[in-house]
């Protein structure tokens, strides 16, 4: 269908024709494939946003693209009127491998957020006595977990939320990285939870001390507070580790999968939490049409099955310290990078300049134009976050590219 189209028509159409909520570095992917994309001119780039985290798996992974097509062609959708063959399976499957009692089955990432903060609301007037409608939830500055109302109530960056109040009340925001302003703000007795990401995505992959989660999880057990963790960038091995929280000593009570667990397939989301949590949700009081489908859990639980088969986090780890000691080169070479900070495949170059300038943006033109993708979160940082399928080889390759776009480049 897209044989005659060019990315100019392309980009034309999209234009005039949908919503401007986005604005999208004029490259038009046409076709992927593990660490590759094509565009409509049939050039080929490295990935290295990978869809914000969720093409972990790599583009067009045929044992997922398999998984769907087999399932798309025996049943896609019985809604929860019914029960379906593969969602219990499926729970079992993933319940097992994170290591919690139950789930809760969303499809896009911050459905998955609000579920966890509604079970957070529900589990604070039923168990911890929290008066009716009192329940607080703490968040942090700079936090990300999507576009719906209850989301950008807690967003501190007026690009989420100026235009759109009336805001969701009983949040409070305090400071990232911060256990003593959590000690305080957990004292009040109403607070049912605090909701963190391990390391913030959007806000520019900004990496807590060593040690913050497990503070996290000690003030949280000490309050009476559920910890929340927001691993839907984060989790499904992006940091080195099947979830960021692995890292320390910081079981969660609730965390929200999303994103890489259909492998850049479907919206998949999942809350995972144990029984005294999960069971103050009863029949009726949740849900989503599409939430648990079977064409979703059959993806999802190939896409788990992928990373675990192709030690994804391994390669992570490893690959994520050689990217890191390769970019601190760079910042030692040229004045224009000041930082890189990251784990795992989850990475971020800070740019010497202001927020408010284009010049990540120029950087991440001239790096689409020597075949690699990336986009600029705020003005002045580039995330690198490439499909973890990649070699080696294949990230030498990048690292090539990305310091020859650099040292070449003029502001
Ligand atoms: N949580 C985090 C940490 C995210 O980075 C995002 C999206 O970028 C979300 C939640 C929301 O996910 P979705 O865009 O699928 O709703």
């Amino acid at each position: 269908m897209s044989a005659k189209l060019t990315s100019e028509k392309a980009i034309e159409l999209e234009n005039k024709y949908g919503a401007h909520n986005y604005h999208p570095l004029p490259v038009v992917i046409d076709k992927g494939e593990g660490v590759y994309v094509w565009d409509l001119e049939g050039k080929k780039y490295f990935d290295f946003l990978s869809a914000y985290s969720a093409v972990n798996q790599g583009h067009c992974h045929p044992d997922i693209i398999k998984a769907l097509s087999d399932q798309a062609q025996t049943l896609t959708l019985t809604s929860r009127a019914f029960y379906n063959s593969v969602l219990g399976p499926y729970e079992k499957y993933i319940t097992e491998l994170f290591g919690y009692d139950k789930v809760l089955p969303m499809n896009s990432g911050v459905e998955g957020g609000e579920t966890a903060v509604k079970l957070a609301r529900k589990w604070a007037y039923e168990k911890k006595g929290i008066e009716e409608n009192k329940a607080r939830v703490v968040f942090v500055h700079g936090n990300f977990w999507g576009r719906t109302l209850a989301a950008i109530s807690s967003s501190d960056d007026p690009s989420s939320y100026k235009g759109f109040g009336p805001y969701m009340p009983g949040y409070d925001i305090i400071d990232y990285n911060d256990l003593d302003a959590l000690d305080k703000a957990l004292k009040d007795p109403n607070v049912a939870a605090f909701m963190v990401e391990p390391i913030q995505g959007e806000a520019g992959v900004v990496v807590p001390d060593e040690g913050y989660l497990a503070g996290v999880r000690k003030l949280c057990t000490k309050h009476n507070v559920l910890f929340i963790a927001d691993e839907v960038q984060t989790g499904i091995a992006r940091t080195g580790k099947r979830l960021a929280t692995d890292y320390e000593d910081a079981r969660p009570d609730i965390v929200i999968l999303g994103k890489a667990l259909s492998g850049g397939v479907l919206p998949v989301s999942a809350v995972l939490a144990d029984d005294e949590i999960m069971m103050c949700i009863r029949p009726g009081e949740h849900g989503s049409t599409y939430g648990g489908n079977p064409l979703a859990c059959a993806v999802a639980m190939e896409a788990l099955k992928v990373v675990e088969r192709e030690n994804l986090a391994e390669n992570a780890f490893r690959l994520g310290e050689l990217f890191r000691q390769e970019m601190q080169k760079l910042v030692e070479e040229t004045e224009l990078v000041t930082l890189v900070r990251g784990k795992g495949l989850l990475n971020a170059i800070v740019i010497d300049d202001e927020e408010s300038s284009d010049t990540a943006w120029n950087i991440c033109m001239a790096l689409r134009d020597n075949g690699l993708l990336a986009k600029p979160t705020h003005g002045n940082i580039i995330r690198f976050a490439p499909p973890l399928v990649i070699t080696r080889d294949q990230l030498m390759e990048c690292v090539a590219i990305i310091r020859k776009t650099i040292l070449n480049f003029k502001k």
